[in-house]
This record gives C-alpha cells, structure tokens and sequence, in this order.
C-alpha cells in the first residue's frame, strides 16, 4: 500500500493563505477522517514502538494533535513546546528567524532531564527554522533528539537539509515539490 499518497489525497492545498504566493498544505482533512487519521498515527508508533523513548515533544500546535496521540499509544509522556508567553512555570526559549520577522519557541525548564531520549514531532517542515529551535531547546535541558519527525516535508525550502545537516536525524511521511 501506497500510504503516503494515500495520506496526501487527504492533504487540502489552499493557495494564497495566509498570504498571496504561499501553497498551504492543510491537514485537518486527514485527520478528519478515521482511516487516514489512524494511519498516520500508526507509521509513527511502528517506528517508535521499538526503539527506547522517554518523551514525546510536540510542536505548537497541530504538533500536539499527532504527538499526545503517539505518546500515548507508545505510552509514554508528552511535552508541549510553545509560542512565546503561553506556558505558567519557569521556561527556556529559543528565537529564530521567519520570512518576516522572529519567532520564539518555549518550553518548561522541568520538561525533560539530561539523557532524556526524545523524539520532536510536528505536522510540516518548510525552512526548518521551528524544528531546530524546538531541538536546541531540548538540547539546552540536556535531552537526546533520536529524530525529528513531521508529516509533510517541502525540500524546495531547503528546510529539511537545514535539519539533517545540523545533525538531527529527520523522518517524513510525504512531500511536495
Ligand atoms: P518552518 O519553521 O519554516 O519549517 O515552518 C514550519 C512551521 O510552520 C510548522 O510549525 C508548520 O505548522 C507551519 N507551516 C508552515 N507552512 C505550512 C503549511 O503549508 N501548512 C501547515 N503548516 C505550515
């Protein structure tokens, strides 16, 4: 079975959102449906369910929608990384660069410990810029990246040689050139 195209038919591509030029690839149709949403689920587990992992680490937000699931079923915990000013404790935080512009990712300073094996979860790499800092902010607590992970990859932006060239093992399900 053909499962990453299987995946991308459910995958929506809304153009021009949110800004002229940009081909959106819109996942909620995937998850939407039962079928394609367990599949999906499930090339995670079987990939994960094997190898020794403590933490799963998901990206705000759509990260946390296949992470919490993922860590559930592999059991074991699940920490969210955020945009700036959401989280309540004490955080380490991470600024990169977007097209326009900075962003900031944080995370709670109790999230994980040194030698934490963790895998980092989101629905799409483009630039790579959310993926590495999520990475650098689970480094910075001492934690081990086993890899990257993401449904869908855009190779044309770069962003996923970004990722494999900074070290960080990347796995995706389907991509868009
Ligand atoms: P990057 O940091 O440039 O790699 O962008 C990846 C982040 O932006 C991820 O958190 C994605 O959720 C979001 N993103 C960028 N482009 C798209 C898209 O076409 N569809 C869904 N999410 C996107």
């Amino acid at each position: 079975l053909d499962f990453s195209g299987y995946l991308k038919n459910r995958i929506r591509t809304v153009p021009d959102w949110p800004q002229q030029g940009v081909m959106f690839r819109d996942i909620t149709p995937l998850l939407q449906n039962p079928k394609t949403f367990r599949m999906l689920i499930d090339i995670f587990v079987y990939r994960y369910m094997e190898e020794k992992v403590d933490l799963i680490a998901g990206l705000d937000a759509r990260g946390f929608i296949i992470g919490s699931v993922l860590a559930y079923e592999l059991n074991v915990g699940f920490v969210p990384i955020r945009k700036k000013g959401k989280l309540p404790f004490k955080t380490v935080s991470e600024e990169y660069e977007l097209e326009y512009g900075n962003a900031t990712v944080e995370m709670h300073t109790d999230a994980c410990k040194p030698g934490d094996r963790v895998v980092l979860i989101d629905d799409l790499v483009a630039t790579g810029g959310t993926m590495l800092a999520g990475a650098k902010l689970l480094k910075k607590l001492g934690a081990e990246v086993l890899e990257a992970a993401a449904i869908i990859d855009l190779p044309e932006l770069g962003g996923s040689q970004l990722v494999r060239d900074s070290g960080l093992e990347l796995f995706t399900v389907c991509s868009y050139d």
